[in-house]
C-alpha cells in the first residue's frame, strides 16, 4: 500500500486511518491498532512540522504486510536530520518554543517493535517501523 499526501496537518489523521484500515485484515486488537495509529501520527507530524517546516511537500507512506508482521515507512524530502542518534533521544526537540515535547521518536519506539531512521541533511528523512500483530493472543 502506498499513499502520497500533501504536508498539511489534516492529512495526519487521514494517513493513520488509511494504515489502520489496511492492517485490519490481520485482525489486530484495539490496543495494537491504537499503537500503530499513534506511531504513524507521530511520524507524519514530524514530516510536516520539521521536515517541511510548514512548506508544502509530499509525504510518502508505505505499508507492507508479511505474514503477521507489518512494516510502515514514512518518508519526506525535507530538511533532513543532522544527528539522528541525538534526535531520537527522549525529550530532545529542536522546536521547544513550539511546545513540542521531544517524545515523538520515543513513542514510535515504544509502540512499535522496531524503529529505524534514515536521514540526510538537505535530502529528507525516512522512518521505518515494524510490528508483529497478534502476539498477545498467542502467548
Ligand atoms: P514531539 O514529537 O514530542 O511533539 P518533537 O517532534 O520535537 O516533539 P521527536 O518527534 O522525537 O520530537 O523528534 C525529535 C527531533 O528530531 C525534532 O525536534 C526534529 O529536530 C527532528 N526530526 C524528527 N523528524 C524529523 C523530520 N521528518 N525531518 C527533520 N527533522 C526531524
Ligand atoms: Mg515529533
Amino acid at each position: 500500500m502506498k499513499l502520497i499526501i500533501d504536508s498539511v496537518s489534516e492529512n495526519e489523521a487521514f494517513a493513520r486511518t488509511v494504515v489502520a484500515a489496511y492492517i485490519t485484515k490481520l485482525d489486530p486488537t484495539l490496543e495494537e491498532l491504537a499503537d500503530v495509529k499513534t506511531a504513524v501520527s507521530e511520524a507524519v507530524t514530524n514530516c510536516i512540522i520539521h521536515g517541511y517546516a510548514g512548506r508544502h511537500g509530499e509525504i510518502e507512506v508505505v505499508c507492507k504486510i508479511k505474514g503477521k508482521l507489518i512494516e510502515v515507512s514514512v518518508t519526506d524530502h525535507g530538511v533532513g536530520i543532522e544527528d539522528v542518534e541525538k534526535a531520537m533521544q527522549p525529550l530532545y526537540t529542536t522546536k521547544p518554543e513550539w511546545e513540542r515535547s521531544g517524545m515523538g521518536f520515543a513513542f514510535m519506539e515504544a509502540f512499535m517493535d522496531e524503529l529505524t531512521v534514515h536521514s540526510k541533511p538537505g535530502e529528507g528523512t525516512q522512518v521505518v517501523m515494524k510490528k508483529e500483530i497478534g502476539k498477545e493472543q498467542e502467548s
